[in-house]
This record gives C-alpha cells, sequence and structure tokens, in this order.
C-alpha cells in the first residue's frame, strides 16, 4: 500500500515543534531526533522528514549536517568513533547528527535506544560529541560496571554539601568548572550516575590535571571516592581497559 507522507515542516500545531533534527512533543515532554529519510506518524498522519543536508560517512557512520563540515570537525569525529571503537564494549552510533548552534548554547543530545546522537557546531563541538558518546557507552556496559559506577555516584551523594552547583566535590567533575569556555548549564553530574559517567570521563580526557588539582583541596573521605573514580576513569580513556 502506498502512503503518502506529508513534508514534516508542515507539520505546524501548537504540540509539536521541528526544531533541526529535534522534534519536540509539548504535550508528553518528549523530544525526539530525526534521521533524514525517516518517517513519524504524529496523530493518525505520516510525515517525512526530508530536509536539505549535507551527508558524510565517517568511520562507516552516516553523519548529517545543515551546514558543511569543516576538515577540523570530521578530524576530531573520525578521532573519537576510532577511540571508542578500541574501547572494550566498543560502540558507534548508527547516526550522528549535526545541527547548528542555538544562541549562547550549544546543546548535545542521544536517544540511547535508537542510538542517535546528536551535536551543534560550535568552539565545543569535540567535546560535547564526547561526552554525548559516552553516555551511549554507558548504556551499553554490563550491569557490573554500571552497579560500580552508580555505587560511586551514590557514595558522593553521601558525601556531598547541600547545593550541587556550587559544590566543590561535583565541581570537580563538572565540564562548566574544569574545561575552559563552557556553559554554567552544560554539565550536569550531580543529576544521575549516568551523567556523572559521561562528564568524569570528558573532563580526564581534555583536562586531567585540573581535576587532580580540585581533588586535593577537598576533605579525604570525598577524595577517596573520586580517586576511585579518576582512576577507572583514566584507566579506560588512556588504557582502553575496564576496572570494573
Ligand atoms: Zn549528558
Amino acid at each position: 500500500m502506498h502512503v503518502f507522507a506529508q513534508d514534516i515542516q508542515e507539520l505546524n500545531n501548537e504540540d509539536y515543534m521541528l526544531d533541526g533534527f529535534m522534534l519536540m512533543d509539548f504535550k508528553r515532554g518528549n523530544i525526539f531526533l530525526l534521521a533524514p529519510g525517516e518517517r513519524v506518524e504524529i496523530e493518525g498522519s505520516i510525515y517525512l522528514f526530508n530536509p536539505k543536508i549535507h551527508s558524510y560517512k565517517v568511520q562507516g557512520v552516516p553523519v548529517y549536517s545543515f551546514s558543511p563540515l569543516t576538515d577540523q570537525e570530521i578530524l576530531s569525529i573520525s578521532k573519537l568513533f576510532k577511540e571508542f571503537n578500541s574501547r572494550p564494549y566498543g560502540i558507534l552510533p548508527n547516526v550522528l547528527l549535526i545541527g547548528n548552534a542555538h544562541e549562547h548554547l550549544q546543546v548535545g543530545l542521544t536517544s540511547l535506544g535508537e542510538k542517535k546522537v546528536y551535536v551543534e557546531k560550535g568552539p565545543r563541538f569535540e567535546q560535547i560529541l564526547y561526552h554525548e558518546m559516552n553516555h551511549l557507552y554507558f548504556e551499553y556496559l554490563s550491569s557490573k560496571t554500571k552497579m560500580w559506577v552508580a555505587k560511586q555516584y551514590f557514595d558522593l551523594l553521601m558525601v556531598d554539601n547541600d547545593e550541587k552547583e556550587k559544590d566543590p566535590v561535583w565541581n570537580a567533575i563538572d565540564e562548566s568548572h574544569v574545561l575552559d569556555a563552557v556553559s554554567d548549564a552544560e554539565g550536569h553530574p550531580y543529576e544521575n550516575a549516568h551523567e556523572m559517567f559521561a562528564s568524569l570521563l570528558t573532563v580526564l580526557r581534555y583536562n586531567p590535571e585540573k581535576v587532580k588539582e580540585m581533588v586535593s583541596k577537598l576533605d579525604l573521605e570525598q577524595q577517596a571516592i573520586l580517586k576511585k573514580l579518576i582512576l577507572f576513569g583514566e584507566t579506560l580513556i588512556y588504557k582502553n581497559q575496564l576496572l570494573h
């Protein structure tokens, strides 16, 4: 049966909004990532997402972008894909979607089940891609490793102070406190074990010295937990080995 699909750009109602690769569903508070060529059913109608797009293939992964990618961006993607591929349980996304940055904020998003990663262009492109790839990686780890990370997360909650955004315990593994030119909204390791893992790996990959300097100023009990996490993270990043 031939099903007529309307162009999703024509979807125009108060419950849905298309923003680049992101389809916001205000009714349910969801954001969906759409890949070019994808069809979605919304309230009984079929819509086709078929934007004018630049397409690439990096390490076998389809990459779509609204603006042409620079050589530097392609190099960053290729380098990070190789890194993730050589980790234990190496994983790559099914598709990488690259949007244009919103004003003042560069956003990243991962659809774990569909293995879609979305990153916006801008000065922090590589670090945001790295953070998102770690979300994907964490999801596909063994439950033993996930449990270990979750245990460290709860141990940190036990030794932190009240206000998470200002707490030096969480700041030591938060991109917005460790890396340069990062907006406050970016790192939120205190949110859950998933976010802690993604932020921890990103700060250790891009400024391990700063992390260790910040950790050295904490109470001994707080240091002890963070040192376990640092050893775990650095072993994964620099030796491609999982300790737990
Ligand atoms: Zn995140």
